[in-house]
């Protein structure tokens, strides 16, 4: 039998690990517990458009990863934001000399891992609660009880809290993703009728319970009838404050924006507040992916590498050729 290879999690690690096994010819089979394709880099769809609640935009210093998003800006998937950029401390508001490149999804975060996922079969609204070897084969179980397989391998693409349970199988890769702490992020997206009059288009906060905001249509290709912003809370807010009501965590949010914006702010016509419980590891590593490659079973995610969204790739690549080399 010629059994194919499971993924679950269709993040950029999962999907980064897919392209590089389908490339290869294997046939892979995709699993993720939410509606649609992205992880922390998916957008959510709006009465004010798309909007980018989780990863706001990154960087690319990996040679191989500063190839990969070339190619995807040759095909339009993403785009350089160059944003006004200031720094708030202590109240004061001030430019940003940094001059990082940025990059976004165009015409939303999204569109990358859309894009990857083409027309790679995938099982959405499937959340896998077991993972469990045969003599030979491996087979899912999800939470509706229902039984996915065989599987040649399994590589885990989820946020380390999650894929721990997911990987019982090898205890010792277990105990590696049981070991890594992710802190969590609440996130809240406000929108105005008229635009407030600022020129901040992303702005690095200290000494507040806001960590980073961002005016999302001011990035490249968004399509918005209102002025939009995305607000998160500093982790150490987020973890205080992780169970309160998110008409509370807005209200809170918005008050403490309205504060160090430096302009008159009505109220927003729109408001919507998401938690992101593992959105960030509270430490990078350097494991690239997690293998035990005699039992078939990966890891791979952000939280093996740099907790950002060029880790995730590389992380995906990782744990892709690893168990290419395995089989050849
Ligand atoms: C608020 C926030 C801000 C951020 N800002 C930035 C930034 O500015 N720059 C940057 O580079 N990075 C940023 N990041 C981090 C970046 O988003 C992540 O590093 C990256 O997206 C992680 O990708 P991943 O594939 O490893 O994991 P994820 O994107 O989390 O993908 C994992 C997938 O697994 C699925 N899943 C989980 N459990 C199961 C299960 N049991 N069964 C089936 N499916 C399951 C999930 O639904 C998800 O789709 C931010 C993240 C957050 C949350």
């Amino acid at each position: 039998m010629n059994a194919s290879i499971a993924i679950i999690g269709t993040g950029l690690a999962g999907l980064s690990a897919a392209q590089v096994l389908s490339a290869a010819g294997h046939e892979v089979q995709l699993f993720d517990k939410s509606r649609g394709s992205g992880g922390r880099m998916a957008s959510k769809r709006s009465d004010v458009g798309s909007l980018d609640l989780g990863a706001q935009y990154f960087t690319a210093r990996d040679r191989r990863f500063v190839e990969v998003v070339q190619q995807w800006q040759a095909r339009g998937w993403v785009a350089e934001w160059t944003p006004s950029l200031y720094n708030s401390q202590v109240g004061q508001l001030s430019p940003s000399p940094d001059e990082q490149v940025r990059w976004v999804g165009s015409p939303r975060m999204s569109a990358i891992t859309r894009a990857l996922l083409g027309g790679l079969p995938v099982h959405f609204s499937c959340r896998i609660t077991e993972v469990f070897r045969g003599d030979q084969y491996w087979t899912l179980l999800d939470a509706e009880g229902e039984s996915h397989g065989p599987f040649s391998h399994v590589l885990v693409a989820t946020p380390a809290p999650q894929a721990s349970a997911l990987l019982a199988a090898a205890p010792k890769l277990a105990g590696a993703a049981a070991s890594v702490l992710m802190e969590p992020t609440w996130a809240v997206a406000l929108a105005f009728d008229t635009p407030l009059d600022t020129r901040v288009e992303g702005c690095f906060v200290q000494d507040s319970a806001l960590d980073w905001l961002a005016r999302d249509r001011s990035k490249p290709g968004r399509d918005h009838s209102h002025d939009t912003w995305v607000l998160h809370a500093t982790s150490a807010w987020s973890r205080q404050h992780l169970d309160l009501p998110k008409e509370a965590v807005i209200e809170h949010l918005h008050g403490a924006f309205a504060e160090m914006i430096g302009c008159a702010v009505p109220p927003p016509s729109f408001t919507l507040a998401h938690r992101w419980l593992y959105a960030r590891p509270a430490q990078a590593h350097q494991w690239g992916a997690l293998a035990d490659a005699d039992l078939g079973l990966y890891a791979c995610g952000d939280w093996c590498l740099s907790g950002r969204v060029e880790g995730a790739w590389l992380s995906g690549q990782d744990a892709a050729r690893r168990l290419i080399e395995h089989l050849a």
